[in-house]
């Protein structure tokens, strides 16, 4: 994917919106920004765009990405960042984590570990949070060093090579088939001989791929680059040393809302969501939100069983209260599509209060 450089002269000045995270969500956020002629700024803590799509499932196929009978989830990134260049000039600071969130009095100020960024109103699109893989203290296995995976970004990288997976969820079961096909050989380890992945990736994983059940990863071999690997029986302590090339450690990942947090936002029970009304407006004004982050809550008319309705043949009677609260959590891209478009016209109407809300139609701008 081709990363456009920030233009120099957006640098300094004060922007319209700001979008924490370039997921799906902040990436269609800052198309739909674009159509609304807003200076945009996003902060992502990623070296790329792409959110869950580029760091938990690259290389799977998404079925249900409108205008796409099937497209793989680092294709749909691709596709959406350049998407998001089409009306506007959207400037990217990728590997730069937001903070803190300020107001002072013209503007809110946005303080991230690289700087301070000014806008008049805020779109946290943050999903899960930040990705930290989860991680085994093993000797030669050190997040950097060449031949040692906690992301995948390509499959390309293996091409050829003798891997080893260590894991046993959903994530590991992918990867050891996607790379099967392309490389010289695939190990898996597992502590256990229960998996917590799709059956019938399990299934065909067993089939095709030499696994092995009740093993254990003790050490890496090599300096410059990976070269072997010992391996473990944790029921007998028996050792063997394999000869491999790539080490690929799928043991899943922690997600930490962190900072966002503080941010004076009203946030569901665990404190993993940020409450949002259907305008996508959080409790504090000009700050919205959109995307897997986000539980929007609504007040639904109740409804009542045909047998205890009263008509009095002008007017149906309705329970009190006559409204409920209903609260709904997607975790969908369709639906951080749809969030994006939403919050995005109302922060507009939030700058500009004589602002349309419907942005017309993109069909007819060009
Ligand atoms: C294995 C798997 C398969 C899936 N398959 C599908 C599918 O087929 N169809 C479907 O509709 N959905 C699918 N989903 C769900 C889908 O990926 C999510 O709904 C979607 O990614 C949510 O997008 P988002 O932009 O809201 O959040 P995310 O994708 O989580 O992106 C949030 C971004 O914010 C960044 N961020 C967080 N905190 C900060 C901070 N403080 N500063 C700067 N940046 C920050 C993160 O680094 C991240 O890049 C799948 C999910 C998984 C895990």
């Amino acid at each position: 994917m081709t990363i456009v450089e920030k233009p120099q002269e957006q640098e300094q000045k004060m922007d319209d919106l700001l979008i924490i995270g370039a997921g799906p969500t902040g990436l269609f956020a800052a198309f739909c920004a674009g159509m609304r002629e807003m200076r945009v700024r996003v902060v992502e803590r990623l070296p790329e765009p792409g959110g869950q799509l580029a760091v938990l499932y690259p290389e799977k196929y998404i079925y249900d990405a409108p205008g796409y009978a099937k497209i793989l989830a680092r294709e749909l990134a691709s596709q959406l960042y350049q998407q998001s260049h089409t009306f506007g000039t959207p400037v990217y600071c990728f590997e730069e984590q937001a903070k803190t969130l300020s107001w002072d009095g013209d503007a809110f100020a946005l303080g991230t570990d690289k700087g301070t960024h000014y806008a008049r109103a805020v779109l946290v699109t943050a999903g899960i949070g930040s990705f930290v893989p989860n991680k085994v203290a093993v000797r030669g296995a050190e997040e950097g060093k060449p031949g040692i995976y906690y992301f995948v970004k390509s499959l390309d990288v293996f091409v050829g090579k003798r891997v080893l997976v260590v894991g046993g969820g959903d994530s590991a079961a992918d990867w050891a088939l996607a790379i099967h096909d392309i490389a010289k050989s695939v190990t898996v380890v597992h502590r256990t001989d229960r998996f917590r992945a799709h059956e019938a990736s399990v299934r065909r994983m067993m089939e095709t791929v030499d696994v092995r059940t009740f093993h254990e990863l003790k050490a890496v071999h090599g300096e410059a680059r990976v070269e072997g690997a010992t391996i473990f029986d944790n029921r007998t302590g028996t050792e063997n040393t394999i000869p491999v090339d790539a080490v690929v450690f799928a043991l899943g990942f922690k997600a930490d809302l962190g900072d966002l947090r503080q941010w004076r936002m009203e946030m569901d029970e665990p404190n993993r969501h940020i409450k949002v009304d259907p305008t996508m407006a959080t409790s504090r004004a000009g700050v919205f939100a959109a995307g897997d982050i986000t539980e929007v809550a609504y007040l639904q008319q109740q409804e009542l069983p045909e047998d205890q309705r009263q008509y009095d043949g002008t007017h149906l009677s309705i329970p009190s209260p006559k409204y409920v609260e209903r609260k709904e959590r997607w975790g969908l891209i369709v639906t951080g599509y749809a969030q994006a478009a939403v919050a995005v016209n109302f922060a507009k109407r939030h700058i500009t209060p004589t602002a349309s809300l419907s942005p017309g139609h993109s069909s007819a701008m060009r």
